[in-house]
């Protein structure tokens, strides 16, 4: 079944409309079982198939909300999900068993306010301060970004994620602030930051003078706030019905598909 998609963030986007196929084949569950890649990228070349448009154009909050769709079609709309408590209970992990179900016809799109501005902040690469647009980057860009850390720094991607290990604060500060700066774009949506050899320099503009915490904290606030744009609940709060603990939990790319 075809259907046109209004992304909930066309001033953000680069592709803006899409037409969009909702069944998976038979192909696209082999891939997903041979899985070599990272979900993203696994998705998106799912998702290549089944639009209208070039997918390695689309961002995260876009992809995620493309594959919602497909999911709802494909799966019925409803995903059991399983997991092991993770609340810490005195010096253990309280680990009962906890299965729930999320419908996802409930994941609400949150679309742009009417008449929304892309952001603007400025920032010195090097060559004085300039105004760029704010706009989440291509998801080519965000594997770009993990491999860099990969080569460059030594640590994986599960290392960068992972909020448990406090060796990694640094890093992850790191990755923050770079993939902000990913962000960064000229008026007509064309990145500044294209290649992975233009990473560590943007990482030191950091430590140029002309560039202030109030541009970063604008830039940080303005990419969360993009982030929000797409499917809005995705991260759900769950009760420990042994324990009485509670965490979130968000709902990862791929979670009901089973293969
Ligand atoms: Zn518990």
């Amino acid at each position: 079944m075809k259907v046109n998609v209004q992304l909930a963030a066309p001033s953000l986007s680069r592709v803006g409309k899409v037409s969009l196929e909702t069944e998976m084949t038979a192909a696209h569950y082999m891939l997903l079982a041979g899985k070599t890649s990272s979900n993203e990228v696994l998705v998106e070349n799912i998702l290549s198939d089944l639009v209208d448009c070039d997918a390695s154009q689309l961002n995260l909050t876009e992809i995620y909300h493309l594959f919602t769709l497909v999911k709802c079609v494909s799966l019925g709309g409803k995903l059991g999900i399983r997991l092991s408590c993770p609340c810490k209970v005195k010096d253990s992990v309280c680990g009962s068993d906890i299965q729930f179900e999320y419908r996802l016809e409930e994941g609400d799109v949150l679309r742009e306010p009417k008449g929304y501005k892309v952001p603007t902040v400025q920032w010195d690469f090097g060559n004085g301060l300039q105004t760029w647009s704010v706009i989440p980057p291509a998801l080519e860009a965000e594997s770009f970004l993990f491999d860099w850390f990969e080569t460059e720094k030594e640590v994986t991607r599960e290392n960068i994620i992972s909020k448990n290990d406090p060796d990694m604060l640094g890093i992850r500060l790191e990755y923050s602030q770079l993939r902000s700066l990913l962000h960064l774009c000229t008026e007509d949506k064309e990145p500044f930051i294209k290649n992975i050899s233009d990473y560590q320099s943007a990482l030191d503009s950091f430590k140029l003078k002309t560039n202030t915490f109030s541009s970063i904290n604008s830039l940080l606030k303005y990419v969360n706030e993009e982030a929000s744009f797409g499917v809005n609940n995705k991260t759900i709060n769950i009760v420990c019905k042994e324990c009485g603990g509670n965490f979130n939990y968000h709902l990862p790319l791929l979670s009901g598909i089973s293969y």
